[in-house]
């Protein structure tokens, strides 16, 4: 990388460090022939992601939406952002690998659904209802029983176990 000051092609590296949940490495440099020092960012370049909304309109995918939409159906649980945060990084992740460049705002709520369930039971069914739009409360009960009665078996796995 060329010093800003001399133009000099190489320079020495003094400190890296991971940025961004280490999706970026900044260095700071020092010019080997003007001896100024300068700063470096370093990060994978990523394929645009694309939602598609309901109503056909794309738009970027927003990290801190998805985190944001999780954050509002955890309000008052106990839950600590940094868990949010790291369930939001995975639904990226996830999204990613499976190597679209489009996904559904749908896929999106499926992911953050599944998240959430493994988080906190009461934040999911609270996404769960608004995500999902339920129409009459008679689905919204069905979700819910589903929920309870997948608890039940989870807990008689574990008496048995
Ligand atoms: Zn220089």
């Amino acid at each position: 990388m060329r010093c800003p000051h001399c133009g000099n092609p190489s320079s020495k590296v003094l400190d890296s460090r991971l940025i961004e949940d280490g999706a970026a490495v900044k260095r700071r440099r020092e010019c080997e022939l003007c001896g100024r020092r300068f700063t470096t960012y370093e990060r994978v370049e990523q394929s645009p992601l694309l939602v598609i909304k309901r109503d056909g309109r794309r738009e970027a995918f927003d990290r801190q939406k998805v985190l944001g939409g999780m954050v509002k159906a955890c309000e008052k649980r106990s839950i600590p952002l940094d868990v949010l945060n790291e369930a939001a990084i995975a639904v990226e992740k996830e999204l990613r690998e499976r190597s679209k460049e489009e996904v559904a705002s749908s896929e999106i709520g499926e992911l953050v659904m599944e998240k959430l369930k493994g988080i906190d039971e009461v934040a999911y069914v609270r996404f769960a209802s608004v995500y999902r739009r339920f129409t009459d409360a008679g689905s919204f009960m069905d979700e819910l029983r589903a929920l309870l009665s997948e608890r039940g078996r989870g807990e008689n796995r574990s008496e048995k176990g």
